[in-house]
């Protein structure tokens, strides 16, 4: 049996129309190419991270789960609908606009088999000056009024566009019409889902030189008109060593702190934690080690690790399930 410690992992890295070489940044090797996403922590079937600290090194998440899952996930990590790890962490690098898109919830009917819906939250590690991101539909559009902006190809005249900077937070419960623009990085926290219905791609060449398949029957069956129940907020915090909440959804519990000097945390034997360092650098200290940890690192806390510590100068996100 091995002992729990925290899970660095090796990123699945996923070229991407609109990606570039910001991930570098992190200390990663990347492959070539304009790579939009790291999958930091997946277990899906269109990509899976790898252990790459102590015992488990080389092994998938995927490896994890089925081994060691209920011990390390916790009695509601390992209770996931489609038999995965119940969240995919990716960090993002968007140099230019991404597709205006739409995710499904659970209960879509035209769900692919073994996929589940896809609610989200970003967080805005680092944002160009007039950086905007699309949140949502304009007030009062409804699905007769989006279809037909879309048709005329004006879909912009009916979309909410919202200013962005680092430090901002959103939350994208599934049906929320959306779409990351150039010049943010991103931590991302969603459901363990690899379904999108894009709307609109700006008329532009995919990978292949072949414009990227548009999905417009489902996304105006999954959108929300009205309130979604979207939400953003700046995440300043008035002091280290609390918890402020970012995003709560019944799929996970978001929240941001800060780390000054030694923070005692408790691992809960019901989840898994998930820490995303923000800013900063320092360590994480357990009863059988410690790891240095920097901004850009992603780490999977095993629910039964009992006592931690965070040390040094940095900005956490910790998530986990509610
Ligand atoms: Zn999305």
């Amino acid at each position: 049996m091995v002992t729990p410690y925290p899970l660095k992992f090796q990123p699945d890295f996923k070229e991407r129309v609109w990606g570039g070489r910001a991930l570098e940044q992190f200390g990663f090797s990347i492959p070539e190419g304009a790579i939009g996403e790291a999958w930091t922590i997946a277990d899906h079937a269109n990509g899976r991270s790898t252990v790459a600290n102590g015992p488990l090194a080389g092994k998938g998440l995927d490896d994890i789960r089925a081994e060691l899952g209920t011990a390390w996930f916790g009695s509601k990590g390992s209770a996931a609908k489609n038999g995965r790890f119940p969240l995919l962490i990716k960090l993002l690098d968007c140099q230019d606009d991404l597709s205006v898109q739409v995710h499904p919830n659970d209960s879509y009917e035209r769900l692919t088999e073994g996929e589940l819906g896809k609610t989200e939250m970003w967080y805005i590690l680092d944002a160009a000056p007039g950086a905007t991101i699309i949140y949502g539909l304009q007030q009062g559009v409804d699905r007769d009024a989006f279809a037909k902006a879309i048709a005329e190809d004006r879909i912009m005249d009916v979309l909410e566009v919202v200013p962005v900077k680092t430090g901002d937070s959103f939350y994208i419960p599934a049906g929320t019409v959306h779409a990351l623009r150039a010049g943010v990085l991103v931590a991302e926290i969603q459901q363990n889902s690899d379904t999108t219905y894009r709307v609109y791609d700006y008329n532009r060449p995919g990978l292949d030189g072949k414009p990227r398949e548009l999905h417009i029957e489902d996304s105006l069956n999954v959108s929300t008109y009205g309130d979604s129940g979207a939400s953003r907020m700046e995440t300043t915090l008035d002091s280290s060593h609390t918890w402020l909440k970012l995003a709560e959804s019944p799929y996970f519990l978001t929240e941001k702190g800060q780390v000054d000097g030694r923070w005692q945390l408790h691992a809960s034997p019901e989840s898994f934690v998930i820490h995303i360092i923000c800013e900063g650098s320092g360590s994480i200290t357990w009863e059988d080690g410690t790891l240095e940890v920097k901004r850009g690192d992603s780490l999977l806390i095993p629910a039964q690790l009992g006592e931690y510590w965070l040390e040094g100068n940095m900005t956490v996100l910790r998530s986990q399930l509610p």
